[in-house]
């Protein structure tokens, strides 16, 4: 397959260049202080951010970034080097999957919550990709109308066998062999966000609780080399106000924006540019 020469990436100035070194640095010094014993990913959130941003980024080593919106991760992925990792962190859409699907490097989609869209990324990844497509179930461990996910797995869940996430993984296991069940992933509540620098964030002991539960089903069920990594579930929680909270609670992928990149146009003033 012949590959396009797309047009190179605009250098961002010497000092922006300086600018996102720095703070990558001081954001890769507090994951590993909060995470001493362990090798967490963090993931650069780029969204809204411009591709020499990214760019910048990559010099630095930083591999792993996440979008939110389908349109310019496409962009983005066409522009950037291949070695990137592209994890979607937005809503996904199942008519979405085709053009997600289509992105050689997409590493991980975070925010599965059906089976429809599921099935469709299973369709849509190509034969040919080295490595199944990274899945991560998003759970909405607060139970905020407005946030997305599937609800937790606790202690007081009746039949937690036949919850629609624990359908889900099933389904994603025995039925997509072109996805790997790697995770679950949560937002938590702002208040919780607030509140966890003087006590335990709730919603993320929420979604340590749903991994230990769901854990102990999929084992009954399928060999460990079928499912996370050799039947581990990893954990995406934790943004810029929380990752370090979010660390010390033992979640394995930090998800990182305006503490890196710096703040972000809202999106009615993006539009007005
Ligand atoms: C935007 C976003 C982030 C990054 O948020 P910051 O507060 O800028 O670090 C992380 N996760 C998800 C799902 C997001 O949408």
């Amino acid at each position: 397959m012949a590959s396009t020469s797309s047009t190179p990436v605009a250098r961002a100035s010497a000092e922006r260049i300086a600018e996102l070194h720095e703070s990558l640095s001081e954001i890769r010094a507090k994951v590993q202080n909060a995470s001493p014993s362990r090798q967490p990913t963090l993931v650069a959130v780029s969204k809204y951010k411009p591709a020499s941003d990214v760019l910048a980024c990559v010099e630095d080593g930083q591999l792993d970034f996440g979008e939110n919106y389908v349109q310019e991760l496409v962009d983005k992925a066409a522009q950037l080097p291949q070695e990137i990792r592209w994890h979607f962190i937005g809503t996904l859409q199942s008519n979405k999957a085709k053009v997600l699907a289509s992105i050689p490097n997409l590493y991980a989609i975070q925010t599965v919550t059906s089976t429809k869209a599921a099935t469709a990324l299973n369709k849509y990844i190509s034969s040919d990709r080295a490595t199944p497509l990274n899945i991560l179930l998003q759970v909405n461990t607060s139970g905020e109308e407005n946030k997305s996910g599937l609800p937790p797995l606790t202690s007081s869940t009746t039949s937690p066998d036949e919850t629609e996430l624990t359908k889900l993984a099933k389904h994603i296991i025995s039925e997509c062999p072109r996805l790997r069940l790697q995770g679950l992933m949560t937002i938590g509540s702002l208040a919780e966000s607030l509140a966890s620098v003087e006590k335990p964030n709730h919603d993320f002991e929420t979604l340590v609780e749903t991994r230990t539960a769901l854990e102990a089903l999929l084992k009954e069920w399928f060999s460990p080399d079928k499912w996370g990594a050799n039947g581990k579930l990893l954990l995406s929680m934790g943004m810029s106000s929380d990752f370090e909270a979010a660390l010390k609670s033992g979640s394995d992928i930090a998800r990182v924006g305006t503490g890196i990149f710096g703040s972000r146009l809202k999106k009615e003033e993006i539009k007005s540019t």
